[in-house]
C-alpha cells in the first residue's frame, strides 16, 4: 500500500477525528440498533448488556429476556468445550475471535452462528466489555454440505464405473479421475489422458479436430496405442464437455466460463483381439476354400486336357474312316459298323468332357477394390504364425511407410502372398542347417509398390528363374502335396493386376521374390 506524505497523513487523521467527534453518539446507537447484523455487547463475563433488533430477531428472545443473562443461554451444548476454551483464551489476550457455534433459539430451533467477538478496552487498556456479532449461516452451511455430499456421491459413482473416467481442465491437467483411470497409469504410464488425446488427434480426421476445437461432444472413437515391447492396446474413447461458471469474485457481475473435458476410456483390446481372430479365421477359411476350388479347377482342367488327346484321336479316326468309306476303300458293312461304334464313342467322350467341364467350379467374382498391401502382408504373416513358429523361423517385417494402395482383388492378393510365404517356409525347412530367416518388405513409390519376400533357403538356380513359374513345375521332394501350380497361380494373379513377379538374380543368400504392382493414385491405376 502506498503511504501518504507525513503532513497529508496527519491532516486526514485530524479531519476524520473531527468528523467522528461531530457525529452525535445517538447516531452510533441508532446505526447499531438498526444494523442488519445481530450485535450484542456484554460485560467482561459475557453477561448481555445490549442486544440490537437483528440479535433479537435471530435468537427469538425479547430485550428483557436477554439483558442481564449470559451469552451461554444461546448455547445448544453440542459445541465442543475446546471451542469455548479457545474463544475465551483468545479474547482474554485482547484479540478478536471468530468461529462457528451451534446456538438454540427461544423456540428450541438450532442454528449455526458465525460469531465474531471483539474485546472493548478502556483508556487504561483493560477489557471492560465484549462486542459480539453473529450471522445465521445455517442455510449456507446446508448448501455447502449438500454440494460436498453430491461431490462425494459423484466421486463414488465415477469411481465404481468400469470405464476409466478423467476430467481435464483447459490445459489438459487432470482435475478428477477414477479408480479405472489410475489403473491405466500403471499400464500406459503418465499421463494416459494426454497420450490418448495425442493419439486421437494423430489418428482421427479433421472432423475430430474441429469438434474438439468447438467443444462439441465426440462419440466413441477407437484408438490404438503402441506400447514399446508390449504390443498394442485398443481403447474406445468418448469426449464430452462441461462448462463451468467462474466462481471468482471478479466474475460475479461479468460471468466467465471455463471448459472441462470429460474423457472416458474403455479398454477394448480383448474385444479387438477376438474380432481379429474371427476376421483371420474367416480369411483363412476363405483362402483355403479358394485354394481348394483352384486345385479342383486345375485338376479338372488337367484331366480334360488329358482326355482331349484320345478324343481328338477318335475324331481323327472317324474322319479317316469316313473318307475311306466314301472312296470305298473299306467294305461298307464293316465300315458302317465301325463308323457307328466310333460315332457312339465320340458322343460319349464329348458328353464325358462336357460333364467334366460342368464340374469346374466357377471362379469367385470379387469386385476390384483399393487394397492396402501392408494389411494384406501383415494378415498373411499372422495366418502363417504357427507354421513360422514351428519351423523356428525368424521373421523380419518391414511395412511401407506410406499406405501402399493398389487396385485389386483382395482375396487373390492374399492368396498370392500366402503362396510366396509358404514357399519361403518350405525353402527354409528344406535346409537342414544355417540361418532360418524370412524377411518381408514393402515399399511404396509414386507409380508402383514393391514387395520383397526373401528367405534364407537354398535359392533358385539362374537357369530355373523363369521355369519355376510354369504350371506343374516343382522342385519339391513330395510331389503329392506340391503339384507345381503355386507360382503359376501367383504369376496369374500378378498378371491380372498388371504387375510383374520375378526372382532377383543378384540375391545369393537364399531366394528373393519381387512383386511389383501398379499403385493406386486418387482411385485409379497409374
Ligand atoms: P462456560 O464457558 O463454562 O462459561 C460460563 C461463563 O463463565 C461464561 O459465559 C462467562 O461468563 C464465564 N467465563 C468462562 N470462562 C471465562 C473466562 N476465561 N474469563 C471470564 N469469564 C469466563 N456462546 C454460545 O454458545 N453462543 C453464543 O452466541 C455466544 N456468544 C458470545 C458472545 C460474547 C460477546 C461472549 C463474550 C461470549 C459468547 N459466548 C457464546 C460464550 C459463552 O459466554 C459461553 O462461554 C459459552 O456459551 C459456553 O457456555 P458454558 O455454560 O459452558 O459456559
Amino acid at each position: 500500500m502506498s503511504k501518504l506524505p507525513a503532513s497529508q497523513d496527519a491532516h486526514s487523521v485530524i479531519s476524520n477525528t473531527d468528523e467522528r467527534d461531530n457525529l452525535p453518539s445517538k447516531i452510533f446507537r441508532q446505526a447499531v440498533d438498526q444494523a442488519a447484523l445481530a450485535i450484542s455487547i456484554t460485560d467482561a463475563k459475557a453477561n448481555i448488556l445490549y442486544a440490537n433488533a437483528a440479535f433479537r430477531r435471530t435468537t427469538g428472545y425479547g430485550e428483557e429476556e436477554l439483558i442481564g443473562h449470559n451469552e451461554s443461554m444461546l448455547s445448544y451444548r453440542v459445541t465442543p468445550r475446546l471451542v469455548y476454551d479457545t474463544l475465551w483464551a483468545q479474547i482474554q489476550r485482547q484479540r478478536p475471535w471468530n468461529g462457528l457455534l451451534v446456538n438454540k433459539r427461544k423456540d428450541g430451533n438450532r442454528y449455526l452462528a458465525d460469531v465474531t467477538i471483539t474485546p472493548v478496552m478502556d483508556e487504561a487498556g483493560i477489557t471492560t466489555h465484549y462486542l459480539g456479532m453473529q450471522r445465521d449461516i445455517t442455510e449456507v452451511h446446508r448448501l455447502e454440505r449438500q454440494v460436498q455430499n453430491q461431490k462425494t456421491l459423484i466421486e463414488s459413482v465415477v469411481d465404481a464405473a468400469q470405464v476409466a473416467i478423467v476430467l481435464l481442465d483447459e490445459q489438459e491437467r487432470v482435475v478428477l479421475d477414477n479408480h479405472e483411470y489410475k489403473k491405466l497409469v500403471g499400464s500406459l504410464g503418465k499421463e494416459p489422458a494426454v497420450k490418448v488425446l495425442a493419439t486421437l488427434r494423430a489418428q482421427q480426421d479433421e472432423a475430430f479436430a474441429s469438434a474438439y476445437q468447438k467443444h462439441r461432444n465426440i462419440a466413441a472413437r477407437e484408438v490404438c496405442i503402441e506400447l514399446p515391447n508390449r504390443g498394442q492396446r485398443w481403447f474406445s474413447c468418448a469426449i464430452s464437455w462441461f462448462e463451468e461458471n467462474d466462481v471468482g469474485a471478479d466474475a460475479f457481475y461479468e460471468p466467465q466460463h471455463r471448459y472441462y473435458l470429460l474423457l472416458t476410456i474403455q479398454d477394448i483390446s480383448e474385444l479387438k483381439q477376438q474380432q481379429e481372430a474371427i476376421r483371420l479365421n474367416s480369411l483363412r477359411a476363405l483362402l483355403s476354400e479358394q485354394e481348394h476350388a483352384q486345385g479342383l479347377r486345375e485338376t479338372l482342367a488337367g484331366a480334360i486336357y488329358q482326355l482331349e488327346v484320345p478324343f481328338n484321336m477318335l475324331n481323327a479316326a472317324a474322319h479317316l474312316l469316313e473318307r475311306r468309306l466314301a472312296s470305298q476303300l473299306v467294305s461298307s458293312d464293316k465300315g458302317e459298323l465301325s463308323m457307328t461304334v466310333l460315332d457312339e464313342a465320340i458322343t460319349k467322350s464329348r458328353e464325358a468332357l462336357e460333364a467334366l467341364r460342368a464340374c469346374i467350379p466357377a471362379p469367385s467374382v470379387e469386385a476390384m477394390q483399393a487394397v492396402n498391401l501392408n494389411e494384406v502382408l501383415s494378415n498373411m504373416l499372422k495366418l502363417s504364425t504357427s507354421q513360422l513358429l514351428n519351423a523356428n523361423i525368424v521373421v523380419e517385417w518391414l511395412p511401407a511407410e506410406n499406405s501402399p494402395m493398389v487396385l485389386g482383388n483382395y482375396t487373390q492378393l492374399c492368396n498370392l502372398f500366402k503362396q510366396l510365404v509358404e514357399n519361403a517356409i518350405d525353402a527354409v525347412n528344406e535346409q537342414r542347417s544355417g540361418r532360418r530367416e524370412l524377411r518381408i518388405s514393402c515399399a511404396s513409390f509414386a507409380d508402383h509398390v514393391d514387395v520383397f519376400v526373401e528367405d534364407s533357403g537354398a535359392g533358385v538356380p539362374d537357369e530355373l528363374r523363369y521355369q519355376i513359374f510354369q504350371p506343374f513345375f516343382s522342385r519339391k521332394k513330395s510331389p503329392s502335396q506340391h503339384i507345381g501350380l503355386g507360382l503359376a497361380m501367383a504369376q496369374d494373379v500378378v498378371n491380372r493386376h498388371g504387375g510383374t513377379i520375378d526372382i532377383d538374380p543378384d540375391f545369393h543368400i537364399g531366394c528373393r521374390v519381387r512383386v511389383q504392382l501398379p499403385c493406386l493414385v486418387g482411385g485409379s491405376h497409374v
